[in-house]
């Protein structure tokens, strides 16, 4: 049986009608640009995440860009974050003049380590980027402690990691990306909460960083053809808005299963290879479903065997940034960064999205079993 990676249309029928109608609505009005569907969908994203505010933009990558602008980053501040996380992270920081720092992972969480954080902070260090890796929940405490300690920012790249949650002080629960000065998602198709298109949106509470954040996405200004600053072009499409409110009131139940499934996983996986640690006080949102295994040569060959029997499945992220050729000005070597280097050759993804069936986890768990006994082919 092959199992895809993620599978858009398994959870649409439900919903297709009023998706439907919501677009519809938006086709008639032809208020393509900022109409007043992106506005009620930014309200309903804040009060979801329990922030003052959302702004809604193109991508997840514009997302992280103006809220790097948006913090008051300067040309020249560096900008730690981890090396093992899509390049989105880094590019922008490189884009907006800033350079970023990667410091190494948690080898239970694939997350940043908060402590080989704070051995590169540096006088020009302005701000961390912690990224929820898969779902999984950062060490938010430790980086607000950090942050205060520093007088850093704190923005948390959330593309993947929407309706996660943890608990600050081991108190009360927050929303991920609701607990530094902003919060940036992506609502990619395949993220939790995915747009039929492109999609990005940044929360944050602070007055000061929305109005830049709003001027940003609308070239730099508030009253047309008035410009305070240069900006760009990247605004949440009117179109997607109203296709992501209908989306949003679902996407709780969605994460519920796919913690069910991930809960399926690691029942059938144990005791074969390394299944997700959530730690106490938080709550994952299973993006992505990601094993590791205790050599490189049983990960390649349990990968081999999957992709052989129709399983999808992908390597999230086999080069460390800190090793791509994009960065090699950095200077960044083999060794560096052990624990990034360790875990880019041992983990891999499976198929995860909120309707996989029973008999599909069975599919792809038997076969990573399989795959620790039968020797495959090239
Ligand atoms: C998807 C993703 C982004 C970028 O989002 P886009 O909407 O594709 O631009 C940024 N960071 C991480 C960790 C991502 O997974």
């Amino acid at each position: 049986m092959k199992v895809p990676m993620v599978d858009m249309l398994a959870g649409y029928p439900p919903i297709r009608e009023e998706i439907e109608t919501a677009v519809k609505t938006v086709f008639n009005k032809a208020n393509f640009i900022l109409g007043e569907e992106v506005t009620k969908f930014e309200k309903e994203f804040a009060a979801h995440n329990g922030t003052k505010y959302s702004v809604g933009v193109a991508n997840g990558t514009d997302a992280i860009r103006m809220a790097i602008i948006a913090c008051g980053i300067k040309p020249g501040d560096e900008i730690i974050t981890s090396p093992f996380t899509f390049i989105a992270t880094s590019e922008t920081i490189s884009q907006s003049g800033a350079v970023p720092v990667f410091a190494d992972i948690d080898p239970v969480t694939y997350n940043l380590d908060p402590k080989a954080v704070e051995k590169k902070i540096t006088k020009k260090t302005k701000a961390i980027i912690p990224v929820h890796l898969y779902g999984m929940p950062c060490d938010m405490d430790a980086f607000m402690a950090l942050a205060k300690k520093h007088n850093l920012r704190i923005i948390e790249d959330t593309a993947q990691a929407f309706t996660g949650k943890y608990k600050l002080g081991g108190k009360d629960w927050k929303y991920l990306g609701s607990i530094g000065d902003c919060g940036t998602y992506s609502f990619f198709p395949a993220k939790n909460l995915g747009a039929f298109g492109d999609g990005g949106a940044v929360t944050t509470s602070d007055d000061k960083v929305l109005e830049v954040l709003k001027q940003l996405r609308n070239h730099g200004s508030k009253v047309r053809y008035h410009h305070e600053m240069e900006g760009f072009n990247s605004r949440l499409d009117t179109v997607q808005a109203a296709v992501l409110s209908v989306r949003l009131k679902h996407v709780e139940k969605w994460t519920e299963m796919r913690n069910a499934v991930a809960a399926k996983y690691a029942e059938a996986l144990k005791g074969v290879c390394v299944t997700p640690v959530v730690p106490a006080n938080c709550r994952h949102s299973f993006n992505y479903y990601t094993i590791r295994f205790d050599s490189k040569a049983k990960r390649d060959n349990a990968q081999k065997h999957l992709t052989e029997l129709g399983i999808a499945n992908q390597i999230y992220y086999p080069i460390a940034l800190h090793l791509q050729e994009a960065y090699a000005h950095l200077g960044g070597k083999r060794g560096d960064l052990p624990v990034s280097e360790a875990v880019q050759d041992t983990v891999f993804s499976l198929p995860m999205f909120p309707e996989l069936t029973d008999e599909q986890i069975k599919t792809v768990t038997d076969a990573v079993k399989a795959s620790l006994t039968v020797s495959v082919s090239k």
